[in-house]
């Protein structure tokens, strides 16, 4: 099944002490909380792009792009990325089943 791509990322929250984390931790770091609320993060900016050239026994793989992303939260997350954008630019994050996309906001 193919789900349309859903905007913005999942990340939790602490309920307690409202951090936010990506992906879900069993406890909060931060106060030790254990019960965290849903949250959604719509944009990041890369801080940096790897490129994925091999994979081993993918044999028909395309190179892709990930980031590791920034949100204003300050909360970091790696995401596959679907066009050029480059470290310093902020992308609009979505999801396509439950993996975090981003691509340069329009
Ligand atoms: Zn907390």
């Amino acid at each position: 099944m193919i789900s349309a791509p859903t905007l913005g990322v999942t990340i939790w929250r602490c309920a307690n002490c409202h951090a936010g984390y990506f992906p879900e931790p069993l406890l909060c770091p931060r106060c030790h909380g254990g019960a965290f609320e849903i949250d959604r993060v719509l944009e990041a900016v890369v801080e940096e792009v790897s490129v994925i050239r091999h994979m081993i026994s993918q044999e028909n793989w395309q190179p892709r792009r990930i980031a590791n992303v920034r949100t204003a939260d300050g909360l970091h997350m790696t995401v596959g990325l679907r066009d050029e954008s480059g470290p310093g630019a902020t992308i609009a994050l979505f999801e396509e089943g439950t993996a975090p996309f981003g691509k340069a906001k329009r």
